[in-house]
């Protein structure tokens, strides 16, 4: 038997001395120091009764000892499942109890904290610190490298992952071994990565982008990856001159161009620079392009499916797109209500199916079954339409649509023309309830730096340019958008702050 995603990804590299990450103050890991650990790892979690099927929940800062901790628990047929460094124990309570974790990695700095939730769900605690520090290493330094590889189907899970929360609560995505493979060997290919390549990786790895995008696709071939904790300026230009690619959120992006340092000869040896996440600024992928003279290449995808779509490497990358369907990916736009494909160049839900897409959301059947169509088919909930040519464009998320007098508005239509204006460096756009119309549409403005924003000019272009339903009623100037870790405009936070402006 057989072990799919740990014999592609880890097991090749057993015993070789190339380099696989590159950490701060000039220490490397080779592969085969990285494999020996992740062997002393996988021997600990045995000596703490992790088995097959166990999930193994981390909230620890990025290091390498926490990345070979997701390959220890690939190879012990533990199920991974990393949390959101900006959790609070308060907020980590719901996700081991959820999971029913058998064991909780925490930071040594909040083991106190967190006790009584161990306590509560009777799951083991220990600790791992960012520099290899905490209980969980000294088990792990009594062992011996060599351990065995626990035997997996490919569709047993490898991997509980839960989404962003962006729109609600966060949902427990099952990934089996076979939605992680697969959809590596596709990155592998689309993005023409090989055993030369260095990946600039400043993303967290907690989320499926540098997880499961960056790591699995730099440990499929061989090349390997600038592991910075997370992405300051300083140490990224720095990593630029000896890395070959870069995958980050649009707003890493924003800070290289904001920083005149970035130029284009700091990044003329590049390949290629990726970005996802969240919409990539058609503004920013001008300006990046300026600079530099590269085209960021944005691709779409989600927790729940790993990577749907990429724009093509080789081939025009378009600004506002995601492109086309990864290859063994299917996508399809959908009538909302009756889940019918909807004729080319109209908005709908986009539907995928492929071997990316999860097995189901852990402990929710009826939202899985909602969502996951008997056919195969996952409703992203996406708003999205296939243009002319084939590529892919996400119109915004069906849950910020504004409904208002019975007209469908797009927030994205109104924030991309917002953007236009010089005085604005970016927009959201959201609806909020009102007594007459169901909703009415109110916009949140940044400024662009020393700029202050007339917001009778503003409204005086929007009457030139945008239909009366349309038009934002409430204009407000803000100091930043809420975001994320993931760089994700927090709306729903947006929504409840101008709950009450339509009185
Ligand atoms: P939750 O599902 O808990 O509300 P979330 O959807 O933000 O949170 P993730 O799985 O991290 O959680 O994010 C996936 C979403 O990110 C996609 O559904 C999409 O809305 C958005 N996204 C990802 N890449 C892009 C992109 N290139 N352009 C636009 N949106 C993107
Ligand atoms: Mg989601």
């Amino acid at each position: 038997m057989a072990n799919p995603l740990y014999d592609a990804l880890f097991a090749p590299h057993e015993g070789k001395a190339t380099p696989f990450l590159h950490l701060t103050e000039g220490r490397t890991i080779t592969h085969a120091a990285f494999l020996d650990l992740v062997g002393q790892m996988a021997n600990a979690l045995a000596h703490l009764g992790v088995a097959a099927g166990d999930r193994v929940a981390v909230h620890v800062e990025k290091s390498a000892e926490a990345l070979a901790l997701y390959a220890a628990c690939v190879k012990s047929g533990a199920v991974f499942l990393p949390l959101n460094t900006a959790y609070t124990p308060s907020e980590l309570s719901y996700f081991v109890e959820d999971s029913g974790a058998a064991l909780f990695l925490c930071d040594p700095g909040e083991a106190q904290a967190v006790e009584p939730i161990a306590r509560a769900t009777d799951c083991t605690l220990r600790t791992l610190g960012p520099d290899g520090e905490g209980s969980f290493m000294e088990t792990v330094r009594a062992q011996s490298p060599l351990s065995d590889i626990v035997p997996r189907d490919p569709d047993d899970l490898a991997a509980l992952l839960y989404t962003s929360g962006t729109t609600g609560r966060s949902k427990g995505a099952m990934l089996t071994q076979i939605n992680l493979l697969s959809n590596a060997e596709a990155l592998v290919t689309a993005w023409q990565f090989t055993d030369r390549d260095v990946l600039l990786h400043a993303l967290p790895i907690f989320h499926t982008h540098g997880l499961f995008v960056a790591t699995n696709t730099l440990l499929l071939s061989g090349g390997a990856m600038i592991f910075l904790p997370k992405f300051d300026i300083e140490a990224v230009l720095t990593a630029l001159p000896v890395a070959t690619t870069m995958m980050g959120v649009p707003t890493f992006y924003t800070r290289l161009l904001d920083d005149a340092r970035f130029t284009a000869e700091l990044a003329s040896h590049m390949r290629l620079f990726i970005s996802g996440s969240a919409p990539l600024l058609a503004e920013t992928h001008v300006q990046f392009e300026q600079r530099t003279g590269h085209r960021i290449l944005e691709r779409y995808g989600m927790t729940e499916t790993n990577m749907n779509t990429s724009n093509p490497y080789e081939g025009d990358r378009r600004a506002g797109t995601v492109g086309f369907a990864l290859p063994g990916v299917e996508v399809k736009v959908c009538d909302p209500e009756t889940g019918v494909t909807l004729p080319q160049g109209e908005i709908g839900v986009l539907e995928v199916r492929g071997p990316n897409v999860f097995k189901g959301y852990w402990n929710m059947p009826e939202k899985t079954r909602e969502e996951l169509r008997e056919d195969g088919f996952f409703i992203t909930g996406d708003l999205a339409l296939i243009d002319a040519d084939g590529y892919v464009q996400i119109v915004g998320r069906g849950k910020d649509l504004i409904i208002s007098g019975g007209y469908n508005i797009y927030p994205k239509e109104i924030e991309l023309f917002l953007d236009t204006l010089p005085s604005v460096r970016e927009s959201a756009v959201i609806g909020a309830p009102h007594p007459d119309f169901g909703e009415s549409v109110v916009a949140v403005l940044v400024s662009e730096t020393g700029v202050t924003i007339d917001i009778d000019a503003v409204k005086a272009a929007l009457r030139e340019s945008l239909a009366g339903f349309k038009r934002p009623r409430v204009i407000e100037v803000v100091e930043a958008l809420p975001r994320n870790t993931m760089g994700k405009v927090q709306k729903n936070q947006l929504r409840d702050r101008y709950a009450d402006v339509f009185g």
